[in-house]
């Protein structure tokens, strides 16, 4: 079974949302160019906040919206179409993700000193877990913490923690407990940041090279080396042991963020490649008439309508507390894939203004690169729904199950 009826709360919204996105943050995006960017994210999250627009999914009595997952997918499904947009209204990755973890599983202590600055957006908060000994498999990390009293004392290295150098604190993953089953020897602390055993070596540089939105966003993507770290027991998240925990809770919901975000992208670069090609002519035609262009325009629109379906039908699993492992893997790649495809369609079409910083574009193109990289790479998602479709035959004689079958 599924829903498609969108409720009239929800869909009001997502209006206001649009209507936030449009009139002030696309506007704001240019301001970038004469003004700082505190001071214009300042601007846009006062009004935000002014609005009722602040912190989507999280309930009210922490000072949010108290959205659902229908209701806050519609709303990122807005929000991604600025690079302001999530920024403005305090549901920018990562610290969204972890702002959820620290909810569900936070102690009292835990939420009052480090989730109410999160929340109040005061605070910024980064995620540490990759290392250079280990990514997609993290059960390969080093990072090694050990007990002392009250404390403990890690030593290790990471590198690629988003946003490293503008947070306050940072949710760092060590191993605690050598000797336990393999995940259960890891444990999430927070660290108060800056920290002289928490030094960052560099904002590592990468194809998407310098950007505004890397700057916005805060500083790229760090290596770090840690060094005698000394943090309190009480610092732990969700309990010795329980890191992948953790880190599968933040993950779950930042993979489908980064998917819904890249349905407002891709709308954009079809958006922006429809009015190029009714604008543009070649060889006495506009190429909006010719087939060729059309279908290239049509292949990117069923893109977007799966990419669609597919949240909405993991929004509608989600509210309805069903199990959307499988779905989320399998969106996780299909997402990354679209808004890849979708860009670099509407970079053909614009020609070599397509490939200029003219248009945001060629910075969209090597941005999202990495999303068939980060919060699981493809082919680590691709095994993990293919392990299911063949436990789905074992068990039930066909692998519909695992291939969204349960709609029928
Ligand atoms: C822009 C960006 C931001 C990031 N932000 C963060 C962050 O904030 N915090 C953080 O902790 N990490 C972050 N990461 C790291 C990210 O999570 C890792 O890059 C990812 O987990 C992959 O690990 P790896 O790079 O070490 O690749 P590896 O583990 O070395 O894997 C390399 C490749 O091998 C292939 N592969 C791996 N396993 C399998 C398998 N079982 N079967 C088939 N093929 C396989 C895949 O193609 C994979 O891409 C970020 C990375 C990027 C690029």
């Amino acid at each position: 079974m599924i829903d498609f009826e969108i409720p009239e709360d929800a869909k009001a919204v997502r209006l206001r949302v649009r209507k936030f996105v449009h009139e002030e943050c696309m506007p704001a995006e240019k301001e970038l160019e004469t003004r700082p960017y505190k001071e214009v994210l300042g601007d846009l999250r006062k009004s935000a906040r002014s609005q009722g627009l602040w912190c989507p999914f999280i309930p009210p009595e922490y000072g949010g919206m108290g959205l659902g997952p229908l209701a806050n997918a519609l709303v990122q499904m807005e929000l991604g179409e600025s690079y302001l947009g999530a920024l403005a209204m305090n549901t920018q990755g990562p610290d969204d993700a972890t702002m959820l973890t620290l909810l569900v599983h936070g102690t009292d202590f835990q939420k009052e000193k480090y989730l109410k600055p999160l929340l109040n957006g005061e605070k910024r908060i980064c995620y540490s877990m990759t290392e250079k000994a280990a990514g997609a498999d993290a059960t390969g990390m080093q990072t090694r913490a050990i007990r002392d009293g009250d404390n403990w004392v890690i030593n290790g290295e990471k590198w690629f923690s988003s946003g490293a150098s503008v947070a306050d604190i940072a949710m760092v993953m060590a191993k605690t407990s050598p000797d336990a089953p393999r995940h259960q020897q890891f444990s999430t602390f927070l660290v108060e940041l800056p920290n002289p055993g928490y030094q960052i070596v560099r904002n590592i540089k990468t194809m998407a090279g310098e950007s505004r939105l890397g700057e916005v966003l805060g500083g790229g993507h760090a290596e770090i080396i840690i060094k005698d770290l000394v943090v309190p027991n009480e610092n732990i998240v969700g309990g010795e042991g329980q890191g992948f925990n953790m880190g599968q809770h933040r993950l779950a919901y930042g993979r489908l963020r980064h998917g819904m975000h890249n349905v407002a992208m891709a709308q954009r670069a079809l958006d922006m490649a429809a009015k190029r090609v009714l604008e543009r002519s070649t060889f006495g035609r506009p190429l909006a008439d010719r087939q060729g262009v059309q279908w290239m325009l049509a292949d990117c629109a069923s893109e977007l309508y799966m990419a669609r379906l597919v949240l909405l039908h993991i929004a509608y699993k989600a509210e309805k507390g069903l199990d959307l492992r499988q779905e989320n893997s399998i969106a996780k790649v299909f997402l990354a894939h679209m808004v890849h495809k979708v860009v670099d369609t509407a970079i053909q079409l614009h020609g070599a203004l397509g490939y200029s910083e003219d248009t945001p574009l060629a910075r969209w193109y090597t941005s999202i690169r990495s999303q068939r990289l980060v919060d699981g790479p493809d082919e680590v998602h691709r095994w993990t729904v293919g392990r299911n479709v063949l436990k789905a035959y074992k068990e039930f004689g066909t692998t519909a199950s695992a291939a969204g079958g349960d709609l029928l």
